[in-house]
């Protein structure tokens, strides 16, 4: 699910070029960008009001398959070629929060990943790519049966994928969602981050609570950047982990020898971030 208000980056397109892009590829991602075309992961999108466009379609296609093929990489499994990634894509708002209301989804006002449909749902808002590709993320972590994952590893992961773009000659690029990350910046600065606390709550209801909900997805996302950009093969021990039933933090401290130098390194790299 999406987080309501919008600290989001401009929507991405294809053809994104500019100094202020940070092009970035973790070593984790590397080796994937010249073989993630041989993986045949099917999209499948229905529109619903409109007829989307082709190159829409063959950019997500690239963009979903490219996300797929890292998740194999992240699981050592791979999702069959047969499995589709279904996406409803909805013109009208109105039409998708129907949807929504009847799959007893609430808050999301942009889209979502329902675990008993398997498939997404999208308002074709102005950055619709972003966000299938984050819901996406969603479906792909279920698939590894890995859905039930603590919030801030989930949301967190998808909002690092939300992050992929196409450039113009078609290379799979992650753009960094800055805006969040300045917020965690602040977030340091000002004291307020006081992660063994942070991650005490994570089945709280502060996720979907409006004032807190942009607090929650900021420094999960954070979290995940931070480690993908230091450590990214850390990613993939931390969620083994958590799948043999160990708390976030004991498989943060795992890794990082402690959770307390996690924390301070955490908040060393954003306490000057620009
Ligand atoms: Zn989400």
């Amino acid at each position: 699910m999406k987080s309501l208000d919008k600290l989001r980056q401009q929507p991405n397109t294809y053809k994104r070029a500019g100094k202020t892009l940070i092009k970035f590829l973790p070593a984790l991602f590397l080796p994937l960008l010249f073989t993630f075309n041989a993986i045949g992961q099917k999209l499948v999108i229905n529109s619903y009001g409109f007829k989307i466009a082709a190159e829409d379609t063959v950019a997500l296609g690239k963009l979903v398959r490219y996300e797929a093929f890292v998740y194999n990489g992240l699981f050592d499994r791979n999702i069959p070629d047969s499995l589709p990634v279904v996406i409803n894509l909805y013109k009208s708002k109105s039409q998708f929060l129907k949807v929504r209301d009847s799959l007893n989804v609430s808050v999301t006002t942009t889209g979502f990943y329902h675990a008993r449909t398997r498939q997404c749902y999208v308002y074709k808002g102005s950055d619709f790519q972003n966000v299938i590709v984050h819901e996406a993320s969603h479906l792909f972590m279920h698939y590894h049966k890995y859905y039930a994952a603590p919030k801030w590893i989930n949301e967190g992961l998808s909002e690092f994928f939300e992050g992929l773009y196409l450039d113009d000659r078609g290379r799979v690029y992650i753009d960094p969602q800055k805006g969040r990350l300045l917020q965690v910046r602040n977030y340091v600065n000002n004291n307020e981050v006081d992660l063994a606390d942070y991650l005490n709550f994570q089945k709280d209801a502060g996720w979907t609570l409006k004032n807190e909900v942009d607090f929650k997805y900021n420094v999960a996302y954070a979290m995940v950047y931070y480690i993908i950009k230091t450590n990214p093969q850390f990613i993939k021990l931390i969620l083994a982990a958590l799948d043999q039933g160990n708390t976030s933090y004991d498989s943060l401290a795992k890794q990082y020898g402690s959770f307390e130098y996690f924390e301070n390194r955490f908040k060393l790299y954003y306490r000057n971030f620009r």
